[in-house]
């Protein structure tokens, strides 16, 4: 298991060739050559390129590369940054945590304008009027066509409002870290898993981003998309795909669930921009659901709460933490600062705070952990099977699943994920690309069904015999109480 015996010169050579890159951009701004730049690849994703001749085979793209075999992984990292913290415990969902809360800002727009409760944007901007940082790296609407949003390094409050809502985009850091390189002052960072862990690992071999970047904000993370999942959306919403201008992900409508969200855009230009947008509710949470337009990373990713982040925030856990239906944060924190910061900050009544048992959060995380435990254990054992030269090290062990449900599951799923990439990719320049990748992956999902009639059977009887036994076990709970 693990790497072959080759010698890689930089990540190139390996991981770009692999798909395993998702697009952080950290090589490219660590190397100290400027041997790498980050580009689209034809898929709507970034990679790095190396640029001729200057490569010295450092190795240090390699040394800082979340997907790269380091001694280095988000256990070790988050224990060396956080194993002198007060009360710091571990649960293999969570990472190392202090606290667990739940709650919202009450902050002017914050919560309405906000991805989930809108603590992360409190939290930035308290971060930044305590001066506790002076500049912080965030990622803000870009409203390019060709980059649709992007990493930007603020310092005001309204530009880190402005940085509010998810983005289901690709974003890089390569000129962020440049910039924190070139400036010297205190940041503050916020970020995917992924993303966090390279950026530790960069500041393990820098002292100047060690020094200077001295809070890392982390977002959970269930997978991230390619570029092309905007246009597609986009597209099937009856707008121009390849006119798209500006985007807008998590707007929320007081009408609706706080999860029921909706994707925004505007396409063209002058007379002619014409704007829309589609619900999570319309097709999007299917797409979503479904791996379409999934990052191919992220199914060989085992973080699933940015662990080595100073405090992570996610989208609301179950009743009664969810507040209403403005949407509400579940907060994992693993730094005493940041836990002072939120009590007073609750003391002050600028947010709501509450305790949260373990049990809830990992609740919420259920779907995700599936992906990250158990299909990642038996992608890894598919890959140690195959002829792959680089297999990457993860924290949890290869082992073969002999679920066949969960199998076909994530079967239909990577067919779905290649389809609608693919797809996409070759007909990106038609008009009508929205329905040739809608009939794309219609006839995945038939072709399918007819392939797979035995194995589906199976399935079937599978899940009836799942429901029958939850009810069983239900009647039984309920027999229970009264016998
Ligand atoms: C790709 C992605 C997948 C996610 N998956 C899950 C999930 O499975 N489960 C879950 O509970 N939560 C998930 N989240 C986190 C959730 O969507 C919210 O971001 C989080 O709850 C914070 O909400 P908020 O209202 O406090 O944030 P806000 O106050 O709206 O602030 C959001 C901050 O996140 C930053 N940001 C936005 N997009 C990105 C990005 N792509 N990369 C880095 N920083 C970004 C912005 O700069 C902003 O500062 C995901 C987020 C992203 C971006
Ligand atoms: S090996 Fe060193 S010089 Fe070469 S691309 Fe990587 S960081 Fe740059
Ligand atoms: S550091 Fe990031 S951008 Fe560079 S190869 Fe690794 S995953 Fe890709
Ligand atoms: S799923 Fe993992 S690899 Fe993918 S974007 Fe999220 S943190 Fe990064």
């Amino acid at each position: 298991m693990g790497t072959k015996t080759i010698k890689y010169r930089n990540v190139c050579d390996v991981i770009v060739p692999g798909d395993l890159c998702v697009g952080c951009g950290i090589c490219a701004g660590i190397c100290p050559e400027s041997a790498l730049q980050i580009v689209w690849n034809k898929y709507g994703e970034y990679v790095p390129v190396e640029q001729a001749g200057r490569c010295t085979e450092c190795g240090l793209c390699l040394n800082v590369c979340p997907f790269w075999n380091q001694q280095q992984n988000e256990t070790t990292l988050a224990e060396s940054a956080f194993k002198d913290q007060n009360g710091i415990q571990h649960n293999p969902v969570t990472g190392l945590f202090m606290d667990l809360f739940a709650g919202y800002s009450k902050v002017d727009d914050h919560r309405s304008r906000g991805a989930s409760g809108g603590l992360t944007t409190w939290l930035l901007e308290k971060l930044f009027t305590e001066q506790l940082v002076n500049r912080v790296c965030c990622v803000v609407p870009n409203n390019v066509p060709d980059a649709l949003f992007r990493y930007s390094i603020v310092d005001s409050v309204g530009d880190i409002r402005g940085a509010a809502r998810s983005a289901y985009y690709p974003v890089e850091l390569s000129k962020v870290i440049s910039e924190i390189l070139n400036v010297d002052a205190k940041y503050a960072v916020v970020g995917l898993p992924c993303m966090l862990k390279g950026l530790r690992l960069a500041m393990q071999s820098n002292a100047k981003l060690k020094n200077r970047i001295v809070v890392l904000v982390g977002l959970v993370c269930g997978q991230q998309k390619s570029g092309f999942f905007a246009e597609y959306l986009c597209a099937i919403s009856g707008g121009c795909s390849s006119k798209l201008k500006s985007a807008s992900f998590r707007v929320k409508d007081p009408a609706r669930h706080h999860l029921d969200h909706r994707f925004e855009f505007t396409c063209g230009s002058g007379q002619n921009e014409t704007a829309g947008s589609v619900y999570q509710s319309q097709g999007m949470d299917w797409l979503w659901g479904h791996d379409c337009f999934k990052i191919n990373a992220c199914n060989f990713c085992d973080d699933i709460m940015a662990e080595v982040a100073d405090v992570t925030f996610g989208d609301a856990i179950a009743e009664p933490y969810c507040y209403g239906n403005a949407g509400a944060n579940f907060v994992v924190v693993r730094s005493q600062l940041i836990r002072n910061l939120l009590v007073s900050g609750a003391s002050a009544k600028e947010i709501v705070l509450d305790k949260v048992p373990i049990d809830a959060v990992i609740a919420r995380q259920k779907g995700v952990a599936l992906l990250k435990r158990d299909d990642l254990r038996h992608r890894l054992y598919k890959l140690n099977k195959s002829d792959s030269s680089y297999i990457p090290v993860k924290r949890v062990a290869a082992s073969r699943r002999l679920n066949p449900c969960r199998n076909l599951d994530m079967q239909i799923r990577d067919q779905l994920r290649d389809v609608s990439r693919s797809s996409y990719a070759e007909y990106r320049h038609q008009p009508a690309v929205g329905s040739v990748v809608q009939r794309a992956i219609s006839r995945v999902l038939e072709t399918f069904v007819r392939g797979n009639w035995k194995s589906n059977f199976f399935f079937c009887i599978a899940s009836v015999a799942k429901s029958v036994g939850t009810r069983l076990g239900s009647l039984m709970r309920i027999l229970h109480k009264f016998v």
